[in-house]
């Protein structure tokens, strides 16, 4: 996703499954927090360029994970293109979001998911599903409280999801049978994503719903 950023110009954003960890590990590792994820040596996402991507510092973000959790700092690294390969997109820097975050949005994606099937199961009230998730998190240090065009949000955001999956399939994500109406829509992309293994299955979501990433996580390798 390319997003401007005022006084930073445009930046890139791409994702990577941080070794598998945790939000709250990941939140926690700041400083060192690079150990988890790829160095871009090989190739730079930017340019294309061996050896060029450098550390450029952290940003902070607000997350709200699937406990409840709230991070009103969560650590996001960033690097520095040093224009040393063949491409030159206007982007100069991009920073590196660990798969269970969503660009842009608060609420980590299995907090998404499991609003959507918390929706799905029986056909709740969206009244009914706040209440649930209102006791569900009242052992965490600040019970989450949403209200209902948050809700109204992500289901649009999965009912979107499911029509882009008709058109473009992602192998290892396989939908049920086509249903009526966007809240049985987005709980079958819901139920989807949870069939298939964890950290693919997210990141084949963002590569389709976020189709401007330069998402490429044979980088690591
Ligand atoms: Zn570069």
């Amino acid at each position: 996703m390319w997003a401007r950023t005022p006084g930073r110009g445009v930046t890139l954003q791409l994702q990577d499954d941080y070794s598998g960890v945790p939000l709250s590990t990941v939140a926690r590792r700041r400083r060192d927090i690079y150990g988890l994820i790829p160095d871009f040596r090989d190739k730079c996402p930017l340019c294309g360029g061996k050896d060029c991507a450098v550390r450029h510092g952290l940003y902070f973000r607000g997350v709200v994970d699937r406990d409840g959790q709230v991070y009103e700092d969560f650590p996001v690294p960033r690097f520095r293109c040093r224009r040393r390969g063949p491409r030159r997109p206007e982007a100069v820097t991009f920073s590196v979001l660990p798969a269970q975050l969503v660009p842009r949005r608060r609420l980590s994606l299995p907090l998404m998911l499991w609003l959507v099937s918390l929706l799905g199961a029986a056909q709740r009230s969206v009244e009914q599903v706040l209440d649930a998730l209102a006791s569900a998190t009242a052992a965490a240090p600040e019970p989450l409280v949403l209200d209902a065009v948050a809700l109204y949000r992500i289901l649009t955001l999965f009912s979107q999801a499911y029509a882009r999956l008709q058109s473009f399939p992602v192998p290892g994500l396989t939908l049920a049978a086509p249903r009526v109406g966007g809240r049985s829509q987005a709980q079958t992309v819901a139920e989807a994503l949870s069939r298939a293994s964890p950290s693919e299955a997210v990141l084949s979501f963002h590569r389709l719903y976020f189709p401007n990433l330069l998402f490429d996580s044979r980088l690591r390798r």
